[in-house]
């Protein structure tokens, strides 16, 4: 995928810059999941695993959220709780219609559950979680029939970065922990 030229990954798109073709809605895809990328660095810098998510709505930032699992220490500060919490303070509902969830790793069971309640209408998913995302991989709560509410979901937007990002964390985890080991001798 070719990078988008003058993309700082910084400022919200200019209006209406992304209607129009496939091309368009991958360049807003991708645009939005450098956002996502960005708060899952600050997870990263405050050494919780890098997850981070954006919520937008008519092609602007209403909500952001990043891990922070063991800095809250709570099983609930999931980036999505977050930002679901955030948007529904910015739009002054519980209902999310209309709005597009970009997260940079597949939900776990509770905030693909959050995401089903908050009635998010599109979720855009970085990389895939095998051992326990639950949008496609042990489950797939978002797109289930049985459910009143259905999400549209796309998966492997910057994929790589996404899983490079996780990868590179548990590898320096593992470096710190022997290094760790190695005082403790
Ligand atoms: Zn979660």
């Amino acid at each position: 995928m070719a990078k988008i030229a003058g993309e700082s990954g910084r400022g919200l798109p200019a209006k209406g810059q992304f209607k129009g073709n496939v091309g368009r809605v991958m360049m807003k895809q991708e645009h939005f999941m450098k956002e996502a990328i960005r708060q899952a660095k600050k997870a990263y810098a405050l050494d919780e695993v890098p997850i981070g998510c954006v919520i937008v709505l008519d092609d602007k930032i209403i909500a952001r959220g990043y891990n922070r699992r063991n800095t809250d220490k709570t099983a609930l500060a999931h980036a999505e709780i977050a930002a679901i919490k955030k948007a529904c303070r910015a739009v002054g509902d519980w209902r999310l219609e209309g709005c597009t969830m970009y997260v940079t790793l597949e939900p776990c069971q509770m905030c693909a559950g959050a995401i089903v309640q908050s009635r998010l209408t599109e979720v855009v998913i970085g990389c895939m979680n095998p051992k326990a995302g639950c949008a496609g991989s042990i489950l797939n709560l978002l797109e289930m029939d049985r459910f009143n509410h259905q999400v549209q979901v796309t998966r492997g937007v910057l994929e790589e970065e996404c899983s490079v990002m996780l990868s590179q964390f548990f590898k320096d985890l593992r470096e710190k922990k022997k290094e760790q080991k190695k005082k403790m001798e």
